[in-house]
């Protein structure tokens, strides 16, 4: 077994205990990638060999050891160019690290390189990438999910030792279920958002994407923190996220909402039972619930989403930042900003323009803007009297396992619809996790927990005790 198949803690101790060097690490991560990148595609841009050899060198005493880790190409870094997997932004080099990145270089990490994404994080499936699709190392005839795709199928494929994705609505987890491995988006306010390009201001979180629960864990560790670049990160006290880890979950109060799994069936239905199994014999109570605003949550997730991303990509204009047209039909200025957003902006990208430029406009805003947030506020509610009666809430990441490329692209409804699941704790800002659940049709099915605020310690630990007694089984 190559080193780079094992996750990061048990390479830690490996090193720890001098019975590897980082060299053998990083030799076996590059042999990986020279044989499997050509057909995945999950990087955007890697780092030369050698130079990430020297690099990993400098830092072999920092606790990571200079290991190296993957970035999502939406996460700013000084050294690699930061292009959203946009047209527009495909030179862009940033002249700062992001907040979460200055902390892994602090703690010893090295960058491997910027994984694909669907253009500026929109979509479910990494096919908006302006660039290629990235494709799913369990079948490469499917998707890797999205937005986060290249981070997932890289860790999955082994190409990288763990990433980080970032996720609005669900994009680090429903990647992380479709390619078998660990994704957390933590509560809204835990991680910095400095340096990650905006896609929903109030949704936006950086996240951990890992092999196993306690790599989770230890990367959460260190990129989680107050940053004064970031008004809306909070100051927590100091939390180790591994320590719980291994402690029981007997007498866990488990819910289930039913509007999760009403139209479940087949093969997923199956696997849902068997989890609730599994939790029970950890000696959990299974408690059935009702997030009765579930519903509404894909057109209020795609209202307030697009509303903030209308907003916040005005900035790409062709003058402070992005391509500029340099034969635009007139000489004004309108011109030249509209030409260069026409040509700079895929699709997808301008189709949210659109639907959030409309919903905040003079005379709609209160119809479709503002009723969006205050259906918002019901999901939070939902969510907020769900959590007076159980410590953790069940159910699938997404209502399928990876669908085939192509499959949905002309069909947006049915790509939005692949986030379900995932949309509800996202507009409530809290902390949800997806891991591997077994699998459906032969492919990965994700397992979502989701957790009240800040309640990350118990997620992890509830997520740890799930994945060891599969483990066990198995
Ligand atoms: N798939 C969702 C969307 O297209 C979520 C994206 C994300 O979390 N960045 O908006």
């Amino acid at each position: 077994m190559r080193l780079n198949a094992k996750p990061l803690h048990e390479l830690l101790d490996l090193l720890e205990r001098k019975e590897i060097h980082p060299r053998e690490v990083v030799a076996d991560l590059y042999r990986t990638i020279a044989e499997r990148e050509k057909q995945i595609r999950a990087y955007i841009s890697l780092a030369p060999h050698e130079e990430l050899l020297q690099e990993c060198e400098r830092l072999s005493e920092k606790p990571l050891r200079g290991l190296p880790i993957a970035i999502k190409d939406n996460i700013s870094t000084r050294d690699f160019k930061t292009t959203c997997a946009s047209r527009f932004l495909k030179d862009f080099q940033p002249i700062f690290d992001a907040t979460v990145v200055q902390r892994l270089r602090e703690a010893g990490t090295t960058i491997l390189g910027k994984t694909n994404l669907d253009e500026f994080a929109m979509g479910s499936s990494a096919e908006n990438s302006a660039f290629f699709p990235t494709r799913n190392p369990h079948d490469p005839e499917r998707v890797p999910g999205g937005s986060s795709g290249g981070s997932a199928a890289a860790v999955a494929a082994h190409e990288a030792l763990c990433a980080l994705g970032s996720d609005t609505g669900g994009s680090i987890r429903q990647p992380a279920s479709f390619c078998g491995i660990v994704g957390l988006k933590p509560t809204y306010g835990l991680v910095s958002r400095y340096g990650l390009v905006a896609f929903a201001s109030s949704l936006d979180q950086i996240g951990p994407m890992t092999q196993d629960v306690r790599d989770c864990a230890l990367l959460l560790n260190m990129i989680v923190g107050r940053d004064s670049h970031d008004s809306t990160s909070l100051e927590r006290p100091c939390a180790d996220y591994t320590q719980e880890l291994g402690q029981e979950i007997t007498g866990f109060r488990v819910g289930v909402p039913k509007e999760y799994i009403a139209d479940l069936s087949g093969q997923a239905k199956t696997r849902v039972e068997s989890w609730v199994k599994t939790f029970r014999e950890l000696g959990t109570e299974i408690v059935e619930l009702s997030l009765p605003h579930t519903k509404y949550a894909i057109p209020t997730y795609y209202l307030v989403s697009s509303s903030e991303a209308s907003a916040n990509l005005a900035r790409f204009d062709g003058v402070r930042y992005t391509q500029r047209v340099s034969d635009a039909s007139d000489a004004s200025v309108e011109a030249m900003f509209s030409e260069s957003r026409d040509q700079g902006f895929g699709p997808e990208v301008k189709r949210r323009i659109m639907i959030g430029t409309y919903a905040l406009s003079a005379g709609y805003y209160e119809a479709w803007y503002g009723k969006a947030q205050r259906v918002r506020a019901l999901i939070r509610q939902d969510f907020e009297s769900a959590f007076k009666s159980v410590d953790i809430i069940l159910s699938p990441t997404s209502p399928t396992p990876a669908f085939k490329l192509g499959e949905r692209v002309s069909d947006p409804l049915a790509m939005y619809l692949s986030d379900i699941f995932t949309v509800p704790a996202s507009l409530a800002g809290l902390p949800a996790i997806s891991i591997p659940g077994g699998r459906v049709d032969g492919l990965p099915f994700g397992l979502q927990i989701i957790a009240d605020k800040f309640c990350e310690a118990k997620l992890l630990r509830s997520a740890y005790a799930f994945e060891q007694m599969v483990r066990r089984e198995t």
